[in-house]
C-alpha cells in the first residue's frame, strides 16, 4: 500500500486530540485486529494502552479520577480508534456504561466505582437490557427483581449481553413491578450495579453467543442471583427513564465510531484505486470507481457535520434528540454505504482476510442494528420531529 494524501474531513479539527489517539493506536496496526478477529479474543492490550493514556476515563469527571472531556471529545476519540482500522467497542461501552452510574448513582457509588473505573483497576462494560422475547420492546422484560430484606433476587434471561467476560461490573435492567401492576409500562423497571466476579457461578450462568465479527456476546440467566439493596442505581422502579437519558449521548458516540470507519473504508478504497491497474491504467481513472467512493466520502462529511451540531447541543446541556438521531442514522449509512464501495474497489481482494476490509465489513454492519435499529430511529423522526402518529 502506498502512503498516499490522507483523505481530510471537513471536521478534522481537535488536532491536538486527534494526534494523542492516533498515537496509541499507531501501536495497534491491522495485524493486530485482525489476529483478534480470528480468535474471537478481547482487545486486552489496547484496553491496557487506552487506559494508562487516561482514555478509558475519558468521560469520568476530574474529580472521580477521569480526563474529564466533553462528548464532542469523546466522540472524536472513538471515531479516531475506527479510522486507525480498530474497534472502540470497549471504549464505547465503558463511558457508556458508566455514565449511567455518573447521572443517576448516588455520591457513594460514584465514589466507589468511579475513581476505579477511571484507573482500570475496575472494568464496567457490560450492560444488560435485551431478552429474546422482549427485543426492541424494552418495556416488556421479563427479568425480574424480587426484594428479600437488603438485597434484590434476581430471576430471568437476557441475550446479547456483551463483554461479560471480560467486566468487572455490569449494568442490568430488570422489573421490579410486574407489569399489570404499574400505570406506565415504562414504570416499574430498576437499573442495579451487578458484580460479576460474585453472580458467575452464584445464580448467573454465562453463555456465550458467537456472533458475525469480534464482540463477545453472551446468553445470561439469572436463577435466584441476590444483589445487594445499595446496588440499585438512583430510584426503583426509574430505571427505563434513567436508560433513555443516556440514549442521546450513546448515539452520538456511535455516530463517531461510524465516522471512522467510513473514513477508513474511504481512505484504504482510494489508495487502491490509485495503485491497482487494469487495462493499463488505474482502476480509480474509471468513474465506476470514483463515483462511489465520492459520493460515500460525501455522505460521511454530511454525517460529520450532523454529529458535531447534536454534540455541541449534548456540551451545552441543551436538547439534542432530534440531531443525535439524525447523526446516527446518517453515519451509520454513510459508514455502510463506504463499506460497500470499498469492497467494489477491491474486488475480489475484498473477501481476504489480510487486507481488513472484510473484518471491518462486518463490524460496521452492526450499526443498522445495533445498539438501536435505523427502523427506531427513522420512527423516532417520523413521530418526534414530524408530528406523525406513533407507529407502534
Ligand atoms: C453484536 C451484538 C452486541 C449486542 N450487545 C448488547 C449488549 O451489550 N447489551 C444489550 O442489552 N443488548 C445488546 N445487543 C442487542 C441489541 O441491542 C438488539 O439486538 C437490538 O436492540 C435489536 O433487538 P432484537 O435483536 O431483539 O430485534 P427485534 O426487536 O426482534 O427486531 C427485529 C427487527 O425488526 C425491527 N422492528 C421491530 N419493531 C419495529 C417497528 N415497530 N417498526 C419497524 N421495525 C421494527 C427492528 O428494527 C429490527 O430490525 C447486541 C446485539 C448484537 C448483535
Amino acid at each position: 500500500m502506498t502512503s498516499a494524501k490522507p483523505v481530510v474531513g471537513v471536521g478534522d479539527g481537535h488536532q491536538e486530540l486527534r494526534t494523542r489517539i492516533r498515537a496509541v493506536c499507531q501501536r495497534f496496526p491491522d495485524r493486530y485486529w485482525r489476529e483478534l478477529d480470528t480468535q474471537r479474543a478481547y482487545p486486552d492490550a489496547f484496553v491496557a494502552a487506552m487506559t494508562d493514556n487516561g482514555l478509558m476515563g475519558a468521560l469520568i469527571p476530574k474529580e472521580y479520577g477521569g480526563l474529564g472531556l466533553s462528548l464532542t471529545e469523546t466522540s472524536i476519540m472513538l471515531e479516531e480508534v475506527n479510522r486507525s482500522g480498530g474497534n472502540a467497542g470497549t471504549l464505547h461501552a465503558q463511558m457508556y456504561t458508566m455514565a449511567t452510574i455518573l447521572r443517576h448513582g448516588s455520591e457513594e457509588q460514584k465514589r466507589k466505582y468511579l475513581p476505579k473505573i477511571a484507573s482500570g483497576e475496575l472494568r464496567l462494560q457490560a450492560f444488560g437490557v435485551t431478552e429474546p422475547d422482549a427485543g426492541t420492546e424494552t418495556t416488556r422484560i421479563t427479568t425480574t427483581g424480587r426484594r428479600a430484606g437488603d438485597h434484590y433476587i434476581i430471576d430471568g434471561h437476557k441475550i446479547y449481553i456483551s463483554r461479560v467476560q471480560h467486566s468487572d461490573l455490569m449494568v442490568l435492567l430488570v422489573r421490579t413491578t410486574p407489569l399489570e401492576d404499574v400505570q406506565r409500562r415504562s414504570d416499574g423497571l430498576s437499573l442495579f450495579i451487578v458484580d460479576l466476579s460474585q453472580a458467575i457461578g452464584h445464580g448467573l450462568e454465562v453463555k456465550p453467543i458467537r456472533v458475525m465479527f469480534n464482540n463477545e456476546t453472551n446468553e445470561l440467566f439469572f436463577d435466584n442471583l441476590p444483589v445487594p439493596e445499595e446496588n440499585l442505581i438512583g430510584e426503583v422502579g426509574k430505571g427505563f427513564r434513567y436508560l433513555l437519558d443516556g440514549l442521546n449521548a450513546e448515539r452520538i458516540l456511535i455516530a463517531g465510531e461510524c465516522i471512522g470507519d467510513g473514513r477508513w473504508f474511504i481512505q484504504r478504497a482510494v489508495n487502491r484505486a490509485k495503485e491497482r491497474v487494469v487495462f493499463d491504467r488505474p482502476i480509480g481513472q474509471n468513474q465506476g470507481i470514483q463515483f462511489p467512493l465520492a459520493l460515500s466520502h460525501t455522505h460521511v462529511e454530511a454525517a460529520d457535520l450532523m454529529r458535531f451540531r447534536a454534540a455541541e447541543l449534548f456540551d451545552a446541556g441543551k436538547p439534542c434528540g432530534p440531531e443525535a438521531n439524525m447523526a446516527k442514522l446518517l453515519a451509520a449509512d454513510a459508514s455502510w454505504e463506504a463499506a460497500n464501495a470499498a469492497v467494489q474497489t477491491f474486488g475480489g481482494y475484498a473477501f481476504a482476510s489480510e487486507y481488513d476490509i472484510e473484518r471491518k465489513f462486518r463490524e460496521t454492519r452492526l450499526y443498522q442494528v445495533a445498539p438501536i435499529s435505523t427502523n427506531l430511529i427513522l420512527s423516532y423522526v417520523a413521530e418526534h420531529v414530524l408530528g406523525l402518529p406513533r407507529s407502534y
